[in-house]
Formats: C-alpha cells, sequence, structure tokens
C-alpha cells in the first residue's frame, strides 16, 4: 500500500509505493504485463513503477466509460455537486499529497502545499457551484403557436491528456468540468507524472460511481495515441505541447472528433520606466522560478525600458542567485530539480546555444552539483540571459525550464510589436503605475491573460487558455461548461395550423 516513509539514509521524508500502480478502468485495479518506472527527480533514482496501457486497455477504458454514460448522464445536478465536494473535501483532508507531488516530479514541496493542493480542491468546488447552473435558453419565436428551447447535453466520453508539471490541478481542471456537465472521461496522465493522477483514482474511487473517471498510464506515442484516435471518444480534452497537438489534431480529424488544446506560451513580461521595481523583481522572480520555471505561464521574455535596466538586472540577478535549490522534499527548497536528466540537457543546450550566438548569461544558467543523496539529482540554476534583439531560440521557443529572457525598449509601439512578435498567446504582462498606459498594454497584447502588475494570479472562474498557438477553449471559468456540453435544440408546435407553402 501506500504510505509516506522516512528514508533512514538521509532522513528524507520520500513517498513510496511497493507494488506497481495499475490502471483503474471501471472501478477496477487492472495490471499489466508491462511496467515503467516512476523517477524521482530529486535524487535521481526509480521511486514507483506504473502500469504501462497498451490497446487492449485503451479499448477496456472506453467501453468503461461508454458504459457509466447512460447512469451518468442521468445523474442530476444535485448529485454531481455532491460528487464534486466530496473530492474537494478528500482532496484536502489528504495530508499525503505535497509529499507525492514532490516526489513525483521535483516541485518543492512547499508549492505542493500552498499552490497545488488548495487549487485543485478549489476548482472542483468552484464546479460544484456551477453543477446547477447547467440550464438551456428559451428562445423568443414571436410566434404564440410555437415554443423553442435548448437544452445542454453531455458531451459523451472525454479524451482528457495532461502533461506533467501540475499533474493534481491538471486533473481537477479536466474533471470537474466534464463531471459536472454528465461526460464520463479517460484520464491519460504523462508518462513523467503518472502516479499521482493513479492515486487520485484510487484514492476517490469509493465516491465516483465505477467507469465514470478512468485512468490509464503508459507513453504518450502509444497508448495516448490509441486513446485520440478511438472511434469512441467524443471530445478529446489536450493540455500538453504543440508537436503533440499537431499529431492528436491529426487523429481527432480522421474520426472527426473536437477538441480543446491547452498548449505552451513564450509569455512576454513588459516593464515602464515608472512601475515599483522591487515588485516587479519579486514578480520577474516568481514568473521564472515557480514551479522550477516548469509552467505554460513561465514569464520567459522580460522586456526592459532602457531607463531602468540597469538597476533592474542587478536586482534581479541579485535575488535569483539567492534561491535556495535542493531537495523538492526539503521545505526549505524554493527551487527542485528539473524533471529529468534529458530534459536539464535540454534546458541548458537552449542557453549554450544562445550565449554561442551572441548571447550574455546575466546569471545562472549552470547544472547545479550537489552531493549525497542528491548527487544524481537533476538541479539547475534558473538563467537570466541578455539577447538585445530577440533574435536567438532561447528568445523565440518554449523552453520549459527557468530561463529567462531579457531585451530593452524605449517606444511603447515598438515594444508591443516585439511582445506579440511570436507564434505564441497564451499570457502577456505589463508593469506600470500609469493607468492609461495600462490600458493601451491590455488592449494590445495578443494572450488569452494579461497581467497588471501581477504575475500567475489565477482565480477559479478566470478564463484560463491561449490565443494563436497557445491553442483553443477556455477552462476553469464558466464557460468551460459550454465545452463540456452541447445544446440540443427542441422547437414545439402547439397549434396545428401551417403555412400555406403548397395550396
Ligand atoms: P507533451 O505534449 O509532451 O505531453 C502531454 C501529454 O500528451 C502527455 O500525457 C503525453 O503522454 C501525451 N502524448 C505525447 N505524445 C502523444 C501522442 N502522439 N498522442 C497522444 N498523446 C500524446 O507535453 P509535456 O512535455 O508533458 O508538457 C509540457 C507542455 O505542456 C508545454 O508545452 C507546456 O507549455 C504545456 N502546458 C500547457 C498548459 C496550459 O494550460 N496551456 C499547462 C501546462 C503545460
Amino acid at each position: 500500500m501506500t504510505d509516506v516513509q522516512t528514508d533512514r539514509a538521509t532522513d528524507r521524508i520520500a513517498f513510496t509505493r511497493e507494488e506497481p500502480y495499475p490502471l483503474v478502468i471501471g472501478g477496477a485495479e487492472v495490471t499489466t504485463e508491462e511496467t515503467f518506472d516512476a523517477i524521482d527527480p530529486s535524487v535521481g533514482r526509480p521511486w514507483a513503477r506504473l502500469a504501462q496501457a497498451g490497446p487492449e486497455h485503451v479499448e477496456a477504458a472506453v467501453t468503461a466509460a461508454r458504459g457509466a454514460l447512460t447512469g451518468w448522464r442521468r445523474s442530476t445536478p444535485a448529485q454531481r455537486q455532491a460528487l464534486l465536494d466530496a473530492i474537494a473535501d478528500r482532496i484536502e483532508a489528504d495530508p499525503e499529497w505535497p509529499a507525492l507531488l514532490a516526489t513525483e516530479n521535483g516541485r518543492p514541496i512547499r508549492e505542493a502545499a500552498m499552490a497545488d493542493v488548495p487549487t485543485a480542491a478549489g476548482i472542483f468546488r468552484y464546479y460544484a457551484g456551477l453543477a446547477r447552473a447547467t440550464d438551456g435558453d428559451h428562445v423568443a419565436t414571436g410566434d404564440p403557436g410555437l415554443r423553442v428551447w435548448t437544452q445542454r447535453e453531455p458531451v459523451g466520453v472525454i479524451a482528457s491528456l495532461i502533461p506533467w508539471n501540475s499533474p493534481l490541478i491538471s486533473t481537477a481542471l479536466k474533471l470537474a468540468p466534464a463531471l459536472a456537465t454528465g461526460n464520463t472521461v479517460v484520464m491519460k496522465p504523462s508518462e513523467f507524472a503518472a502516479a499521482s493522477v493513479v492515486e487520485f483514482g484510487l484514492r476517490t474511487r469509493d465516491l465516483i460511481p465505477p467507469g465514470v473517471v478512468n485512468v490509464l498510464t503508459g507513453f504518450g506515442p502509444d497508448a495516448g495515441a490509441a486513446l485520440v484516435a478511438h472511434p469512441g471518444i467524443d471530445k478529446i480534452s489536450f493540455t500538453g505541447g504543440i508537436p503533440t497537438a499537431r499529431h492528436i489534431l491529426h487523429a481527432a480529424a480522421d474520426q472527426i472528433t473536437p477538441a480543446i488544446l491547452e498548449l505552451g506560451g513564450k509569455s512576454a513580461f513588459v516593464i515602464c520606466e515608472d512601475a515599483d521595481l522591487e515588485l516587479a523583481v519579486a514578480d520577474a522572480l516568481m514568473g521564472i522560478a515557480f514551479q522550477n520555471g516548469q509552467v505554460c505561464f513561465a514569464a520567459s521574455r522580460i522586456f526592459l525600458h532602457e531607463a531602468i535596466r540597469a538597476p533592474f538586472l542587478t536586482r534581479f540577478a541579485e535575488r535569483l542567485a539567492e534561491v535556495r535549490i535542493g531537495d523538492a522534499l526539503d521545505p526549505a527548497t524554493q527551487v527542485g530539480p528539473l524533471v529529468s536528466a534529458a530534459h536539464r540537457e535540454r534546458v541548458a543546450g537552449y542557453v549554450e546555444r544562445a550565449v554561442a550566438q551572441g548571447a550574455t548569461l546575466v546569471t545562472g544558467g549552470k547544472v547545479r552539483q550537489l552531493g549525497g543523496d542528491q548527487a544524481d539529482g537533476f538541479y539547475y540554476e534558473p538563467a537570466i540571459v541578455e539577447d538585445p534583439d530577440g533574435s536567438t531560440l532561447v528568445s523565440r521557443e518554449e523552453i520549459f525550464g527557468p530561463v529567462t529572457t531579457v531585451q530593452t525598449w524605449s517606444d511603447e509601439a515598438d515594444v508591443i510589436a516585439r511582445a506579440n512578435g511570436t507564434e505564441f498567446g497564451l499570457a502577456a504582462g505589463v508593469w506600470t503605475r500609469d493607468l492609461a498606459r495600462a490600458h493601451r498594454f491590455a488592449d494590445a497584447l495578443e494572450a488569452g491573460t494579461i497581467w497588471v502588475n501581477t504575475w500567475f494570479d489565477l482565480v477559479p472562474g478566470q478564463p484560463l487558455g491561449g490565443v494563436k498557438a497557445s491553442g483553443y477553449g477556455r477552462e476553469m471559468s464558466a464557460e468551460t461548461l459550454l465545452e463540456y456540453s452541447v445544446p440540443k435544440a427542441v422547437a414545439m408546435r402547439l397549434s396545428s395550423e401551417r403555412p400555406e407553402l403548397w395550396g
């Protein structure tokens, strides 16, 4: 069974599990012949084994979800509300989540406790409130003999595929609105953070009717690809990278399966000369160090007004250099390891190439070698790279790591054009004390979320999603219910009169 135990050699409190994690299909634990390792990035060694789903498991999960749909779509709004509230209660009451999340992907345990757990519970609670607000509309016909209305119905079986950086929050974002509107779900977590989603399935199994939520673990190009191509899937809800989104949309095209896509970002963080510099530095630090920099909303392109370039960079570098890098399970750690050795190599490669092409490394950007039990962990020092004309790849591609780039500006129209000069459109922000200027930037920046004098403020109810290649569809808000339900229009004639078309 799962258990939080002390590793006696080091006193680190890691999450452990002896037997391989199963799949969760139709409310049952299903084991597979093939399994794969879950790696604890803080120490660079396996901590658990996971079931590896094959095509037969994909088939079984879709069949279970389809079977459960008949009953769940008839559940009352009150029953859905009660279930979502009960899931939120269960998450909040469970003290093991922070250690599990930190062991799984290197998320600092204090962030897991302060952000992941309450946010995930909050999302379930938000949709518990909305579960009774899924009504249709009355349509005014102007004809006393004709009534027209819409009723909203569930889409059906949803395939939800999520990335590895915030698996509990992503699970809440996918499940809560889908269940609130009467759908059933097959969840496919990332191979780099699957255990917490299986734990979610196991820890809520007594609350959720069998088959309403199924969890398939395995590799994206195998289990993930088979799931999105399955004709029994009514909608795909995907959060992840643009290359994967392209694969998924090709598969979806063959089945005419609709999709919600929440993709990557390369978010612009514009600091004006009248900004409160100390606050802007604090937000920039959060923007690139939070979640070890492995977050779609990372503030990865900073545009400094030329008048404040020097003082800002000095202070930002000082504060970034003070950040405590260490084992994700240590409550003092502010930046944990990157998720894998290969990812650290990829992140480091971006910085090395940028410097080779003429960019300047202001601080960080090196592998951090720790000792003892953490000697094989995947640590990396958050980096600031000054790339004056934003021409190197480090300024243009999503790195998904703790690397931010700096450019300088003096003309407002020019910085807006440069901030928008990217294929991404997830988030953008401006720091200024001038209200009119804040409005001008908010109007002109092309992104799904605009932050003014803040970064990462995200509350349930605030639509989450991107424009341009950052995707389409919105999560975390009331309009998400429209993504997971379809309107059925009913036209009813009350009179026996008919138009005289043929006589
Ligand atoms: P990824 O695209 O590699 O994987 C995402 C999911 O897709 C995983 O479950 C994976 O197993 C699956 N997958 C991979 N190949 C597949 C295929 N061929 N067919 C079907 N499924 C497949 O992304 P990642 O590396 O896990 O996460 C990082 C990306 O996620 C970044 O681009 C980041 O910006 C994005 N992200 C976006 C948001 C958002 O809300 N917009 C939030 C978090 C992360």
